[in-house]
């Protein structure tokens, strides 16, 4: 057995690409992963299909597990031999009660590694444009529970202090306590009008921020409704929000949009509307694994200069054929000889990152139209032609190669399976109505959704449908939910146009 490890691993803030690229590292490794309530939902993608996600939140009230649990959890995983990512929201180490899971495993004798993460106090400030030191108004930062009460006898906060502090003061876990606390600060001294913030949900697309001052925020807190997890910021530096707030500005802040796929490649729509500020989730979601059997793929390259033709379907299959490739100790010049097929631009591009052009890129991917663009190139009469495919390829191209007189050997280069995590968050986003829109490129992506979400849970919510042009939301209007959207221009760009047109046309 391998010796197991505890891995107290920062998860960031919230918004899941805060996470450290050491984290990361070790959660896609990761034999057991035990989560918290504040861990990016998005964060547990990265660790691998078979790993052992547990989660031990601790929502006010609701505990899964005690901290001894907690620890006791660690080391029983840890003493199997896995790979235990403890992972926690923000830094272990603060407010994260990492401390004590470290002492654990050193009291059981199991190794142990810290990844520290960016920690909520300094991010979530941040967000809202708030830097929580600044060379002419903050000299100093501290870092403040808040959860303990200022009229306990046997606090450990001196609020004296505090109220003498000048820089700026960060109370995590205080919103309950936020009245208490910013009387105590006024009563031992403090300016009544220092500028404070409530920063709810940081860095995520549910981040909100509301401002005052220590005499003012306990009521605004309260008209807002602002509930935990947020952070109070007492100082100067919350007077340059109304400069700096660059998150909240963003034209899609705050949407969660629906980004529904036809294929696995990683999609140019979800970085442009992430980079107008949504938040996007994609589905239903493919992941693409190795073949279960790669024997054949691995003869197949054992003798490539046996074959005339390699057509190459899909970006995908260029990956896995070149990954088997150099597994081989073989690079693109075994392909010397052998003439190419290439099917799509995303396919093509790919290819030319190894220095490879088409003999031949036809027009379509249907079958028969492959292999007449192939036939202009002479004649396919007993031509061996390899196929590095998905594993549930359609069988048409091999059809019409043989068909045409070649002999094809359609080999599995990578499997594809649907991930349903996606659709199951996509499902609670839905009843839970946190969802605003979901998009549709062509008419297979509607179908595609619709095979996992039940028309009927759209109803009556208030998430909106988005079509990028006709076909498709005729394809919306069969399913009986007609778009909401349409762009004007059927092109990704016009369907990003359309909806920032529409959110900010909304009454907000
Ligand atoms: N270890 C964590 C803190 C855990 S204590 C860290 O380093 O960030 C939990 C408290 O952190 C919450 O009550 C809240 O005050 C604060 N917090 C954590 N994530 C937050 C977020 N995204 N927005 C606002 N406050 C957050």
């Amino acid at each position: 057995v391998s010796k197991g490890c505890i891995y107290l691993v920062g998860a960031g803030p919230g918004d899941p690409g805060l996470i450290t690229v050491r984290g990361q590292q070790l959660l896609s490794q990761a034999d057991v992963v035990v989560y918290d309530y504040l861990v990016a939902p998005k964060l547990l993608r990265s660790a691998p299909a078979n790993a052992e996600l547990i989660y031990v939140g601790k929502k006010a009230g609701q505990h899964t597990l005690s901290q001894d649990g907690i620890n006791k959890l660690l080391v029983a995983k840890a003493k199997t031999g896995a790979k235990v990512v403890r992972l926690k929201g923000g830094d272990p180490f603060v407010f994260g009660r990492g401390g004590e899971e470290a002492l654990e495993a050193v009291e059981s004798g199991i190794d142990f590694e810290v990844v520290p993460g960016i920690t909520a106090g300094v991010a979530g400030p941040a967000y809202a444009g708030i830097p929580v030191t600044h060379r002419t108004l903050a000299s100093n930062v501290g870092l403040v529970t808040g959860h303990e009460t200022p009229d306990k006898t046997d606090s450990d906060l001196d609020f004296e202090a505090l109220a003498r502090w000048r820089g700026t003061l960060v109370f995590y876990m205080g919103v309950g306590n936020l009245e208490r606390i910013c009387s105590a600060l006024v009563e031992h001294g403090m300016d009544a009008d220092t500028p404070v913030a409530l920063v709810r949900w940081g860095t995520t697309t549910d981040q909100r921020v509301v401002t005052g001052t220590a005499t003012t925020i306990a009521a605004i807190a309260r008209e807002a409704q602002i509930k935990p997890p947020a952070l109070i910021v007492v100082g100067k530096v919350v007077g340059l929000r109304d400069q700096l707030s660059w998150f909240e500005r963003r034209p899609l802040f705050g949407q969660r949009i629906v980004v529904t796929r036809a294929r696995a490649q990683a999609s140019s729509f979800t970085t442009q509307l992430e980079q107008l500020g949504a938040d996007v989730i994609e589905m239903p979601t493919i992941r693409i694994t190795p073949p279960t059997d790669d024997g054949p793929l691995q003869e197949a390259i054992g003798r490539l200069s046996d074959y005339d033709w390699v057509v190459f379907t899909s970006a995908n299959a260029v990956e896995m054929f070149f990954a088997a490739l150099a597994a081989a100790g073989l690079d693109s010049r075994a392909l010397h000889g052998v003439k190419l097929c290439i099917i799509g631009p995303v396919t093509a591009e790919r290819l030319s990152g190894f220095g490879l052009k088409g003999d031949c890129q036809p027009a379509n991917a249907l079958g028969r139209d492959v292999v007449e663009a192939m036939a202009q190139s002479g004649d396919l009469t007993g031509k061996r032609v390899l196929c590095p495919r998905s594993d549930i390829a359609p069988p048409d191209l091999i059809d019409a190669l043989t068909a045409r007189g070649a002999k094809a050997d359609d080999v599995a280069a990578y499997r594809t399976e649907s991930d349903c995590a996606d659709a199951e968050q996509v499902k609670q986003l839905l009843a839970d109505d946190r969802l605003h829109w979901v998009t549709f490129t062509s008419s297979s992506t509607v179908k595609n959704f619709f095979d996992v979400i039940d028309p009927g849970t759209i109803a009556g919510g208030s998430v909106r449908l988005a079509s990028i042009g006709p076909k498709t939301s005729e394809a919306l209007e069969a399913i009986g939910r007609p778009a909401d959207v349409e762009a004007h221009t059927h092109t990704i760009e016009g369907l990003t146009e359309a909806l920032l047109e529409a959110v900010r046309g909304d009454v907000r």
